[in-house]
């Protein structure tokens, strides 16, 4: 039956990639109205200082749950996003809620929002982070963008530009999934970064005997470089131990907190003057 399901047919398609074509345009269909219907959720993933163990932000990580087909990751739907575009509506809704949740949080905390590459190459990018800024009256170095690496860059001139821009209005920005992909030292050394986001593959498989040498020497670099660090994918303690002695300053995973509601975030605020994220 197996052999079956994957024979291919005239076209060269198996009826598994029918399966996912099929899926795919019912996603693309469904994802503009996913706004307006309110299907699409914002959760929060606490980040902690690794040495105090202090809640000091939290990144934005997308939900949709959708009406027929259940709960759908963002890693399945913000490329769908991406390629038709919708993501810059998204993105701005994105960036706007989540503003406007931090608006309310202790002035020590600050949130973070995954930018889309796709989202630089379109120039008002600087406008839409200035709007969300403006309507929430969140203070800039409470916001910090997560910017991954991407082949789909077509203009990196621009991201450049656009880069410079938000770090003049104040905002921080993290290099997301450093260390994989196409991540690029030169891209690194000449845009303005203030964070750096160790890889989780990084922190979650230490099989490798190097693979505590490769963890020690990014850190070392960015401390050289007067960057922060955030270690994701923290699942235990020995992880957690390892990168706070290895000089890591902030960490986020299952071991601290799932990605959690708003009200859950604001739940594990201990009362008292909070670690500020320096
Ligand atoms: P990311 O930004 O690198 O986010 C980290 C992912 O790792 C999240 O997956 C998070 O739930 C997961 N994670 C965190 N801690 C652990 C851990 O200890 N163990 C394991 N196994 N996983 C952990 P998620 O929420 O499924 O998001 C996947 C990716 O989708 C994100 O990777 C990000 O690239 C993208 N994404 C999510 N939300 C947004 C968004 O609002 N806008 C954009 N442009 N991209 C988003
Ligand atoms: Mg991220
Ligand atoms: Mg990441
Ligand atoms: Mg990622």
């Amino acid at each position: 039956v197996q052999a079956r399901a994957n024979r291919t047919n005239v076209h060269g398609f198996s009826p598994a990639d029918h399966a996912a074509m099929e899926r795919h345009r019912r996603l693309d269909r469904d994802l503009r109205g996913a706004i307006a219907g309110g299907q699409l959720r914002l959760l929060y993933q606490p980040q902690v200082d690794l040495r105090t163990r202090k809640l000091v932000g939290a990144e934005t990580l997308m939900r949709w749950d959708h009406p027929e087909l259940g709960l759908i990751s963002p890693a399945e739907f913000i490329p769908l996003a991406e390629e038709t575009g919708l993501i810059i509506d998204l993105g701005r809704w994105i960036l706007e809620e989540a503003c406007l949740q931090a608006s309310r949080w202790p002035d020590s905390m600050v949130v973070a929002v995954n930018v889309s590459p796709i989202q630089f190459q379109q120039s008002d990018l600087v406008a839409v982070v200035t709007e969300a800024l403006r309507r929430s009256g969140l203070p800039p170095n409470r916001l910090e963008l997560e910017i991954t690496e991407s082949s789909r860059v077509t203009d990196p001139r621009l991201v450049s530009t656009i880069m410079w821009s938000l770090q003049r209005l104040g905002v921080r920005l993290s290099v997301d999934d450093f260390g994989t992909g196409y991540s690029s030292l030169i891209y690194f050394r000449d845009l303005p970064f203030d964070t750096v986001k160790i890889d989780q593959s990084f922190v979650r498989d230490r099989t490798s005997p190097d693979a505590e040498a490769l963890l020690a020497a990014i850190i070392e670099l960015a401390r050289r470089m007067r960057k922060h660090t955030v270690a994701e994918g923290i699942e235990d303690e020995t992880s957690a131990a390892l990168l706070a002695s290895l000089g890591c300053t902030y960490g986020q995973g299952y071991h601290f907190s799932r990605p959690v509601p708003v009200e859950q975030l604001l739940a594990m605020l201990e009362p008292g003057p909070l670690e500020a994220r320096a």
